[in-house]
């Protein structure tokens, strides 16, 4: 019999409706999966509950409840054939984006869920997630960390949440799905990770000083120069298509050199949602790249600020830090 561990560390799976909107209900969370019959159902795996305290909206999740989540995998990686952390679905792809560093060499399915729609309330999205869920993390199949919502299983590096209320809320626009649940479970063998032949390991990721500026039409960069060139360790440039910025932002150039000398990355992502940064391409990238600013490629934002954390834990030299930003770690971005 294969057995898992669900987490539930908080978010609208678990809320009920409270005086201020909704919030973490009282009820072990244990205990209302064992009041819904298909939870008891034979053709599910037997399962642990691990409930954290205090429950959270995703909103105050943080690099240490990341961390924390880490090492409830790390702690109980043998006594388990799969791992489901339910989670608010606000910041959920950081979350699976920064698991997908800190949990390295997985030989085990990592797969994070929620809903839009409480348990507790009528058109739950939640136990469908739950299930398909449960059955994912003990196929077998899978040796990553991914988010299963709403019939598809996402690389978790590659998801985005699209939408506040449907709920289809998460997708992966640059990367197929890893499987979709339709009557049966029909995963994209080809694609899915394979089980690493090194033994797993945990990386704790430290709360480095790191920060995202999306540039808007009308952007005054020199704003941010003190943040960027002092207070700063990484910065994800979130710019317009293939990697540009505004040709009026002549201090930017100088801003980003002045920034890695002392000590920051500055990555580049795109605010589109699919396709790749490409400096150079257009006059308006040409100075970011001649700058020096790393190219994010097709990589999300979320995925960028949880490798910015991830190498700037590590403790690697700038030099190295800039060199692997643009490399594929664990399946974030396609060189
Ligand atoms: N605010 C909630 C959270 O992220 C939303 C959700 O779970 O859907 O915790």
């Amino acid at each position: 019999m294969k057995r898992i561990c669900i987490i539930y560390t908080g978010g609208t799976i678990g809320m009920e409706r409270g005086e201020n909107g909704y919030e973490p209900g009282k009820e072990p969370f244990a205990n209302i999966m064992a009041g819904i019959s298909d939870f008891v159902s034979p053709e599910l795996p037997e399962y642990d509950v691990i409930e954290f305290s205090p429950l959270l909206d995703s909103s105050d999740v943080t690099v240490s409840e990341w961390n924390l989540i880490g090492r409830t995998i790390s702690e109980r990686i043998d006594d388990y054939d799969g791992f489901v952390v339910l989670h608010g679905t606000d910041t959920m792809a950081y979350t699976a984006s920064a698991l997908s560093f800190i949990l390295q060499n997985l030989s085990k399915p990592v797969i994070v869920t929620g809903s839009q729609i409480p348990l507790c309330e009528i058109r739950s999205d939640g136990k469908d997630n739950i299930l398909a869920s449960m059955m994912i993390a003990a196929s077998g199949k899978v040796f990553e960390v991914c988010i299963f919502f709403a019939g598809k299983l996402i690389r978790g590096n590659r998801a985005i949440k699209m939408s506040a209320d449907s709920l289809i809320a998460f997708d992966s626009p640059n990367y197929p799905h890893l499987a979709d649940a339709g009557i049966g479970i029909r995963y994209r063998d080809s694609i899915l990770m394979k089980k690493p032949d090194i033994p797993f390991e945990m990386k704790a990721l430290m709360e480095e000083p790191i920060g995202v500026i999306k540039v808007f039409p009308g952007i005054q960069v020199d704003l941010f120069e003190p943040i960027i060139t002092r207070k700063l360790r990484g910065v994800v440039l979130e710019t317009f298509g293939a990697g540009n910025v505004p040709g009026y932002c002549k201090e930017l150039s100088s801003i980003i050199e002045k920034a890695y000398e002392n000590g920051n990355i500055v990555v580049v992502c795109s605010q589109c949602p699919t396709g790749t940064v490409s400096l150079g391409t257009y006059a308006a990238s040409s100075p970011l790249k001649k700058a020096g600013a790393v190219s994010g490629k097709n990589m999300t934002t979320e995925a960028a600020v949880a490798k910015l954390y991830y190498l700037l834990s590590c403790g690697y030299p700038k030099e190295k830090v800039k060199e692997l930003m643009e490399k594929d770690l664990c399946g974030e971005l396609d060189e």
